[in-house]
């Protein structure tokens, strides 16, 4: 049986727009970048000298026939407004995260698409990423016994990239642009309510949006987790900190370097002996008596059934349920302003999530 293609017409031609073209969907099967259209002249320029036809507007990129899938990758602050007419003009819809600024705009998405036979998915691409797939290993496989605190970060030192992700209206900082991934990463793998969260947002580079934040996440079962996200961090600590009652996991970059230090449990260990620490002396924060834990490599990382665009194919096709679930990008957005509301408050926040 011959393999339907789709065309994929991109809105939004800048970093993103052209990874998906250069990287993303550079050899797949099904998938085919056909055209695209910028506001910026310059990058429909761009678009043409990378091989795709050029639109000198957006209606005419959706109006065309021979467009099925429409990949929206501008600033947020107008995906919902580009989702909305693609809805409309009959095309399936990828749009990048974050999804909308603000909960409600995505729900005017949902009821645009509900009683359609299109498809719209957001590309929570980092769902993805080995180090979280390794994480979501030890989590799902109780590498380290039952796990109950999660802290999950990334540093850089460059402040925040860009010239629209200073804006508030356009739907600038931090959280929304880094933290929807953390936060995704965090409910794709931990399937319980959330009961509280506490946030503080940072504003060290003096923009009028966050800079990066700290989130403490819990959960009905148990699970703490610590989300933080620092464009001000010249020395970088381990992108996954993981604890269960058995032992203790870390996962230091996205090359997944780190270990592994489990408990012996058959083993009657002798007790750590005191040491000098400081000016004090300590058997609480003595190392473990050395028959007392085992040191292991990281498990390699899960494997999602499909890649993205693959399973974009199949829901189109039928054949398979969506990974990333708009149910669950809402829920990621709904957390987002009980963040956001936290921080302002300075207070945790009760809920039932
Ligand atoms: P960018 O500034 O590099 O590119 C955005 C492009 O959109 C620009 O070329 C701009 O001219 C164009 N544009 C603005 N308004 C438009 C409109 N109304 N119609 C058509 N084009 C318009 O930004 P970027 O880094 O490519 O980010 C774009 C989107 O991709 C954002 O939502 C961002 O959060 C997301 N993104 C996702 C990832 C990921 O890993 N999933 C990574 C980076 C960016």
């Amino acid at each position: 049986m011959t393999e339907k293609v789709y065309n994929l017409g991109i809105v939004g031609y800048g970093g993103m727009g052209r990874y998906h073209a250069h990287y993303i969907l550079k050899d797949h099967r099904q998938v085919k970048v056909y055209g695209v259209y910028d506001i910026n002249p310059n990058r429909n320029k761009i678009g043409m000298e990378d091989g795709y036809k050029s639109y000198d507007s957006m209606d005419n990129l959706l109006n065309d026939k021979l467009i099925n899938i429409v990949l929206i990758a501008t600033p947020n602050d107008v995906h919902k407004e580009i989702a909305i007419k693609a809805i409309a003009a009959g095309k399936h819809v990828v749009c990048e995260k974050p999804v909308t600024i603000k909960s409600e705009e995505l729900i005017e998405i949902l009821d645009a698409v509900k009683n359609t036979d299109q498809v719209f998915m957001v590309h929570q691409n980092r769902r993805w990423d080995k180090d979280f797939l390794t994480i979501k290993n030890i989590y799902d496989n109780r590498k380290i016994g039952e796990v109950f605190h999660v802290e999950s970060r990334v540093h850089g030192a460059n402040g925040i990239p860009g010239d629209w992700r200073h804006l508030k209206e356009k739907g600038g900082g931090m959280l929304l642009d880094w933290g929807v991934h953390l936060l995704d990463q965090l409910l794709f793998m931990v399937n319980s309510n959330i009961t509280s969260v506490y946030a503080d947002l940072s504003y060290i580079l003096g923009n009028e949006v966050d800079d990066g934040f700290q989130t403490i996440i819990t959960f009905e079962n148990g699970v703490r987790a610590l989300i933080e996200v620092g464009t001000t961090n010249f020395i970088n600590l381990p992108r996954w900190y993981a604890k269960g009652t058995e032992g203790t996991a870390v996962v230091e970059n996205w090359s997944n370097n780190g270990k592994i230090v489990i408990q012996n449990k058959d083993i009657v260990a002798t007790a750590p002996k005191p040491i000098k620490a400081g000016q004090g002396f300590t058997k609480t924060m003595a190392s473990p008596s050395e028959e007392a834990t085992t040191t292991i490599s990281l498990p390699e990382p899960i494997q999602l059934d499909e890649l993205f665009y693959d399973n974009l194919v199949s829901v189109i096709e039928n054949r398979k349920k969506p990974i990333v679930k708009n149910e669950e990008v809402l829920r990621v957005l709904k957390l987002m302003e009980i963040i956001f509301e936290s921080a302002k408050k300075n207070e945790i926040i009760k809920v039932s999530l």
